[in-house]
């Protein structure tokens, strides 16, 4: 991938920024988040590949970083987007609370937790339903953990038990296991774990393995990269976050709020995973709804400086944001 003209290079850069801050629920595995904040000419953009991304996965990541320092996002056509709730591997009584608290219509659960019986989740889906009330919309996320028999039959399962599903994520791990899931069930597909090169929508469209692609703006290179994307594989688009801090959701929700339609609430009610954040205004959703930001957020000084982590951390992620650069340049 090579710069152009809706971007700019380091050398133009104002600020650099490294920031840490603890998850408050553990997510990927990962415990903590880091990444650099990047203040350009036109506004700051946040750099955070997952700490196991290669220099080669992370050059899209600062592509979108640096679209956003230039300012160059596309015209949005909604002003806000509403968001998903997301329900953990909890019990029932625990679900019911969370969907309850949030204000959101749409509840994403998440099902085939390692270790955990296939009744928990009909009941966590059966008290979500019972929390949202019959005109709330529940998908539930697998995160690939199926085989293609099992996802038909729980799908089968969860789906009585919801009384209907909006639809399952990523029920199994290849796109050739969606698409045979796919064609044993009533339920949409949607593809999250498959998508995450620019190329992957459109071969999860051609395998027909998916009724909705879920986008996120920095793997795929940014805001505008990603709405190219979503216009070539056809597919209805979910936007969710990468777990950034309010700088880099911002530019999650301009895609969202750029994407010509947009069918399905959006998984960008993240910011709550993060203990802190870098913005005095963090992007909260209120009733179930965030704002379309027309320019990403400033970062708030102070708080920056609280969430600054230690020198080694520092160097690491400058030493990593140049080497992905000079990939990103070269
Ligand atoms: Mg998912």
């Amino acid at each position: 991938m090579t710069a152009n003209g809706s971007t700019i290079s380091l050398a133009e850069l104002e600020a650099v920024r490294v920031y840490g801050l603890p998850m408050r629920t553990r997510f990927r595995g990962i415990t903590r988040r880091q990444g650099v904040l990047l203040g350009g000419p036109a506004g700051w953009g946040e750099f955070c590949p997952f700490e196991d991304y290669d220099d080669d996965a992370s050059v899209p990541w600062l592509a979108a970083a640096l679209e956003a320092c230039a300012g160059s996002w596309p015209e949005p056509v909604r002003d806000r987007v509403p968001v998903n709730c997301t329900v953990p591997a909890v019990d029932a009584e625990r679900a019911r609370a969370i969907v309850a608290a949030s204000g959101c219509t749409t509840a994403k659960v998440k099902v085939a937790e390692p270790g955990q019986d296939p009744r928990a989740d009909l009941e966590r889906v059966e008290a979500v339903r019972d929390a949202l009330g019959r005109s709330g919309a529940i998908r539930v996320d697998a995160n690939a953990a199926w085989d293609v028999d099992t996802a038909v039959a729980r799908i089968g399962e969860l789906d009585r038990a919801a009384g209907g599903l909006e639809y399952v994520e990523q029920p199994s791990p290849s796109i050739e296991e969606l698409a045979a899931v796919r064609r044993r069930v009533s339920v949409r597909i949607a593809a999250d774990e498959s998508i995450r090169r620019a190329e992957d929508p459109l071969r999860v469209a051609v395998a027909e393995a998916a009724d909705v692609a879920v986008l996120k703006a920095t793997p795929l290179g940014g805001v505008r990269r990603a709405l190219r994307v979503a216009e070539a594989c056809g597919l209805p688009c979910v936007v969710s976050s990468a777990v950034e801090t309010s700088v880099g959701l911002a530019a999650q929700l301009a895609l969202a709020g750029a994407l010509p339609e947009l069918p399905f609430a959006c998984g960008l009610g993240t910011t709550s995973l993060l203990d802190g954040d870098v913005v005095e205004d963090s992007l909260i959703p209120r009733g179930g709804w965030l704002p379309v930001p027309l320019q990403p957020p400033h970062p708030d000084p102070a708080l920056v400086a609280a969430a600054t982590p230690s020198a080694e951390d520092q160097r690491r992620w400058l030493d990593r944001l140049v080497r992905v650069h000079t990939l990103l340049t070269r």
